[in-house]
């Protein structure tokens, strides 16, 4: 008998007849004889249509507020899924954060949580109860509803695998795993049946939005066995493990390849070539808690150099309007900003003993005639920033030079 922790994202809980497939899936466990605490996400859509709801009254919401009306999506799952698990015949309690007392820091709509208390979910398990969580949410040390940005119930789904130390946490979705990209831009695309949690934070940072990246660094720090699987179809899926596989002879070099159309681009031209001017750019964006990635700063041709930089998309407006000034005390020239932009990664605990990875990349890109604008790398990753209408292009194109494509299937 195990403990797991299972998480069922939008898609799998989207309408009545999901939530009911679930709770058909729930009780085969339970028959089993496992504990189960189960974490659900909104119906699928859902989370959206609560933010666009807030966009028809103001565009300046004040985050408490969006969190009270973005949690309500989740709190809808929980209560369903207990309704379909009791017609089963099984016991079944539901949560809210706030019940569980899942607390968090008071960062609203990006809340980190901190501590969870266990008492209720132990009693229930003792009891034979399946225990349903709300994901996405918590609460802060003065009551306050908090959420934990978009794609946050998998990170609820880790941090209760953690605290309850349970045997695994189960990651149910609309895929049957991790794939060596995202399945549904290139048909080719290969589940893998293993990751590392290096290559599975990359892939997570980079835009695969598969697992919310804290659930990855909380499965990371504490251990927590974590496996992404189908809701819909029985399967291994895919284990996220901590040890590097040395047992293939033949070693791969790219695990798999990351996209990202969040982002935008805001160049500083003719910033004047001295000391301190890349800090006096940086610094306000930071302060103004804009979170930069990638940096370019161009060789000074005539005592001036172009400083450019990408952050999400939602902030470039702000980033725009905090440098203006900045700009003209620098005396540069321009302001300039971009949306159209993708970033293209390639993730790979292999690329650390290869040599010519950055070539392969670049000469794929080449061959389709797609310009590199900008470049930055880890030990276990390439990222490039490229027109966005060629993203598709790039990612099949990388996946085929870096040999990913599944195997044409032999008649
Ligand atoms: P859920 O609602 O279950 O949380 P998400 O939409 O958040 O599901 O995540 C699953 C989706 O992630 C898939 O439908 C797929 O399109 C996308 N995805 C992106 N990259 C990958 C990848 N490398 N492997 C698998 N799925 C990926
Ligand atoms: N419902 C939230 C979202 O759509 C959280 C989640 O599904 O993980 O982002
Ligand atoms: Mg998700």
């Amino acid at each position: 008998m195990s403990l797991f922790v299972q998480k069922y994202g939008g898609t799998s809980v989207g309408s009545p007849e999901r939530i009911e497939a679930v709770a058909d899936k729930i009780a085969k466990f339970k028959a089993e004889g496992h504990d189960l605490v189960i974490v659900v996400s909104a119906m699928s859509g859902e989370t959206n249509r609560l933010i666009e709801l807030a966009k028809a009254i103001t565009s300046e919401a004040e985050p408490r507020e969006l969190d009270v009306l973005v949690s309500t999506g989740e709190q809808v799952t929980i209560a369903l899924l207990c309704m379909a698990l009791h017609k089963r015949g099984i016991g079944a309690r539901s949560y809210t954060g706030q019940q569980v007392r899942i607390l968090t820091d008071n960062a609203h709509t990006k809340a980190r949580i901190q501590e969870i208390d266990d008492t209720n979910i132990r009693g229930d398990l003792a009891a034979g109860r399946v225990v349903v969580v709300a994901g996405f949410q918590g609460v802060d040390e003065n009551g306050n509803i908090t959420t934990l940005g978009r794609g946050g119930s998998d990170t609820t789904g880790v941090a209760l695998a953690a605290a309850l130390k349970a045997d695994e946490c189960q990651i149910y979705t609309d895929v049957d795993g991790v794939y060596t990209t995202d399945p549904r831009v290139v048909a080719g695309a290969r589940r893998l049946e293993k990751i590392t949690f290096e290559e599975m934070l990359e892939m997570a940072s980079q835009g695969s939005k598969v697992l919310q990246i804290r659930s990855v660094e909380f499965a990371g720090k504490y251990n927590v066995p974590l496996r992404v699987l189908s809701s819909f179809i029985d399967g291994p899926g895919t284990l996220i493990s901590l040890e590097e596989d040395n047992s293939t002879m033949e070693q791969v070099v790219v695990s798999g390849i990351a996209f990202n159309r969040d982002e935008a681009k805001v160049t500083i031209v003719g910033v004047p070539d001295t000391p301190g001017a890349a800090a006096r750019i940086l610094a306000p964006i930071g302060e103004a808690n804009i979170e930069v990635d990638v940096i370019v700063q161009n060789i000074s041709a005539d005592n001036t150099t172009d400083l450019t930089f990408t952050v999400n998309r939602n902030d470039v407006e702000k980033a725009k309007a905090i440098l203006n000034s900045v700009a003209t005390d620098l005396g540069a020239r321009e302001i300039k900003t971009d949306a159209k932009i993708a970033k293209v990664s390639i993730v790979g605990v292999g690329m650390r003993s290869h040599a010519g990875v950055a070539s392969t990349m670049f000469s794929a890109l080449a061959k389709e005639n797609i310009n590199i604008q900008m470049i930055t790398t880890s030990e276990i990753k390439i990222a490039v920033i490229i027109e966005e209408r060629y993203l598709e292009l790039a990612v099949r194109a990388l996946h085929s030079a870096f040999d990913l494509d599944a195997e044409p299937v032999k008649e």
